[in-house]
């Protein structure tokens, strides 16, 4: 069992001025309270607060946060109260037990709203100060490798938790030694035949590994010496989890993958490290694509290396990974290498802050705000907990990481949400790339904007950072509002001209004020936004504004049938119409079943939480909702730019040399394309040619029906109208 004074000289190594004696308070402390437990192990309980202390004190950690660890199961498991903790240890050491006693309360792995929500709470908790995060990533770590004690299931339950959260957040604060270690002994307890099975084979091939390594390493330092650069060079520890991935993902044998051989090589200084990759590189030949530059281009995670891979002449493969002594310690402690604590005379540095590298860790508290879908959220946490990362520069120069596949759009929403918002094309390399261009290693992005451009829903196809998505969603949620509104205005302002009334008389402000309050909406605009997305009926707000006896009147009017049609002949025909553009968007649709093109006649209905549907006015799918007053509205094609719509015609034609060939330039020659073409003949030389094309409204598709009738061999021409049967729910 570690001790408290392995404890306290482990502090004073890395910082000489520390104040010990909270460790040692809390040690007594925890003593008391934890008296008398005992773990599965068999061992006193407050063997795992002191080893958890220890391992803390691998991380180079403040004596408060050590003292934490000491003290991090008390509240939870001893008789010990947060308020004898706080007056006992001060608020610090408080506020660090009480973050890891939250943490410990979140079950993992259960549905996946729920587990959004765990980490949500992980990552508030550990948002107030990154400390809880290495404590509880220690205790995590110590749990690990005592849980041989623990039963079956819930070895399976906390290696799997392990393997998905704590191993991936060690990785992303670089701490790359606890990384392997957390990942080895999860993958030990969740495949325990294939764990064994590598193990065994590493053991075997032990030697005949070592003998290759030590003849590879002693020509890599003799041509060193050679070239008067000194250096450390090592082999690389084994890592039986990656083995187990590579086996896995590239379905190769363990032959295949232990046939790659690692060394590492320890230089002086960064020149040496690039002088060393040249010297490696005149002994054998690099696998191209495989050297790697992460000293000009660090990870995320502050990782700094240069990587390549060689062939040597028996055809093994040997990959070398260069660094220096401070980025090797980087690359082992992480966050921990960063720790400053301040020269003899002074007082011990507390507080540690989120260093401007891990901004990862403060854009995700950031965005968590911003993301109430649990979803959305749980999406956006594992693309930044396993990023798979491109580096780019800026115009200036500096240097950026994206997620793989990150485009310009990524690079536009990093820089400022108001160049993302206003991003029309970028400039990679010089040259203009369209927005869905992927951005490579080493590209240099410039971003070209217009004040005037607006983002596009699309945009949520292409973009791979959770902060692009956050705002172009956030963005859309504006706008849909604001087209809402106005929607829902309009089909109000209709619907109050059918009473024959003056709309700017109707709508005042403090009427509809008061409408909107009274049906429990905060605001006008919520009042017409829920008109417009269907979700609060327009003759609901009539009744509150319009007089009953002008109700009364209407309902008159309408039961008279002779009224009925004389209204019918006398309605100017465009008044009381929604126009309707023949694109898609947010409020409009258009039906599956009928496909209506622009020209046809329409009419549309508005669907529950989603806008209006637009359908042919033969649709058979309407016929029970055609006098559902309360829905319909009436629709009329605006057609002011030009989209393509899709329709089918038929042709009936004599079976003739040449006729196809004779159809489809016919087509052509009215500007129109083809997107599909079937064709049937019969036993009495007739065929029959179905044809999908692309027109823009009725107009052209008579345009292309007279143009083929007046071929030769054409017997008849007619547009398929086959309305697809549609579930009633797909209607309304
Ligand atoms: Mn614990």
């Amino acid at each position: 069992m570690v001790r408290v004074e392995d404890i306290t000289e482990s502090i004073h190594s890395y910082n000489p001025d520390a104040n010990i004696d909270i460790v040692w308070k809390a040690y007594v402390y925890s003593a008391k309270v934890h008296r008398g437990q005992v773990r599965l192990s068999g061992e006193p309980y407050l063997s795992h607060p002191l080893e958890v202390a220890h391992i803390l004190t691998k991380l180079k950690m403040d004596a408060v946060s050590v003292a934490a660890g000491v003290l991090h199961d008390t509240i939870e498991d001893t008789i010990s109260t947060p308020e004898e903790i706080k007056e006992n240890f001060g608020e610090e050491v408080f506020s660090l037990v009480d973050g890891i006693t939250k943490i410990s309360k979140i079950e993992f792995a259960s549905s996946e709203e729920q587990q959004a929500e765990n980490y949500r709470k992980m990552i508030l908790a550990m948002s107030k100060d990154i400390r809880v995060l290495l404590i509880k990533l220690s205790d995590r770590l110590h749990n690990m490798r005592t849980l041989e004690y623990m039963s079956r299931d819930k070895q399976e339950k906390v290696s799997r938790e392990t393997l998905d959260i704590y191993a991936p957040l060690a990785n992303r604060l670089g701490i790359g030694w606890m990384k392997l270690e957390l990942e080895d002994s999860a993958f030990k307890y969740l495949h325990p035949d294939e764990y064994k099975e590598i193990m065994d084979n590493v053991a075997a091939r032990y030697e005949e590994r070592e003998k290759f390594i030590k003849e590879i390493a002693d020509i890599v330092n003799r041509e060193l010496e050679k070239a008067g650069v000194k250096a450390k060079i090592m082999g690389r520890p084994k890592h039986y989890y990656s083995i187990y991935n590579k086996m896995m993902d590239q379905n190769i044998t363990f032959d295949q993958v232990y046939d790659l051989f690692g060394l590492r090589i320890i230089t002086d200084t960064v020149k040496d490290c690039y002088s060393t990759l040249g010297i490696i590189h005149s002994v054998w030949k690099p696998i191209p694509g495989k050297i790697k530059d992460y000293i000009a281009m660090p990870k995320a995670n502050m990782y700094q290396s240069l990587h390549t891979t060689v062939i040597v002449p028996s055809g093994q493969r040997v990959e070398f990974q260069i660094r220096t002594e401070e980025m090797h310690r980087i690359a082992e402690d992480g966050i921990a290498a960063h720790w400053r604590y301040k020269e003899a005379g002074k007082k011990e540095e507390k507080a540690v802050k989120i260093d401007e590298r891990f901004a990862w860790l403060r854009h995700l508290l950031e965005w968590q705000q911003e993301m109430k879908d649990p979803k959305e959220f749980l999406d956006a946490m594992k693309i930044d907990l396993f990023p798979d990362e491109v580096y780019v520069f800026t115009p200036k120069g500096k240097v950026l990481s994206f997620p793989k596949g990150a485009t310009p759009i990524d690079f536009a929403y990093y820089i400022h949400t108001s160049v993302g918002d206003r991003c029309v094309g970028a400039k990679v390399n010089g040259r203009i790339v369209p927005l869905k261009h992927q951005l490579n290693n080493g590209d240099i992005i410039e971003i070209l904007t217009s004040p005037a451009h607006k983002p596009s829903r699309d945009w949520l196809k292409i973009v791979k950072t959770s902060r692009a998505r956050a705002k172009i969603r956030n963005w859309i949620k504006i706008e849909d509002k604001e087209r809402s509104v106005a929607l829902g205005r309009e089909i109000t302002e209709k619907e109050i001209q059918k009473y024959h009334l003056e709309p700017a008389g109707i709508l005042k402000p403090e009427a509809v004020s008061a409408a909107a309050k009274s049906a429990g909406f905060s605001t006008e605009e919520n009042l017409f936004a829920a008109i417009g997305f269907g979700k609060y009926h327009v003759h609901q707000l009539i009744t509150k504004l319009i007089p009953a006896e002008k109700i009364e009147e209407r309902k008159r009017r309408e039961e008279s049938r002779f009224r009925r049609i004389v209204s019918r002949i006398t309605k100017k025909p465009d008044e009381s119409k929604i126009k309707i553009k023949g694109v898609e968007d947010v409020l409009t649709r258009f039906a599956k079943c009928c496909n209506p093109v622009p020209g046809d006649k329409i009419v549309g209905f508005i669907s529950v939480g989603r806008g209006v549907t637009i359908h042919t006015l033969d649709c058979p799918n309407i016929t029970e909702l055609k006098y559902d007053k309360e829905r319909r509205i009436n629709v009329e094609w605006d057609l002011k730019e030009k989209t393509l719509h899709k329709v089918k015609i038929t042709i009936h034609t004599v079976d003739k040399q040449g006729i196809l060939a004779d159809i489809s330039s016919s087509i052509a020659s009215c500007g129109v394309n083809i997107s599909q073409a079937n064709i049937e003949t019969t036993e009495d030389k007739e065929a029959f040619l179905d044809f999908s094309i692309e027109i823009t409204d009725l107009d052209q598709l008579q345009n292309v029906i007279n143009s083929i009738k007046q071929l030769k061999g054409v017997l008849k021409v007619e547009r398929v109208k086959e309305y697809k049967k549609q579930k009633k729910a797909a209607v309304t």
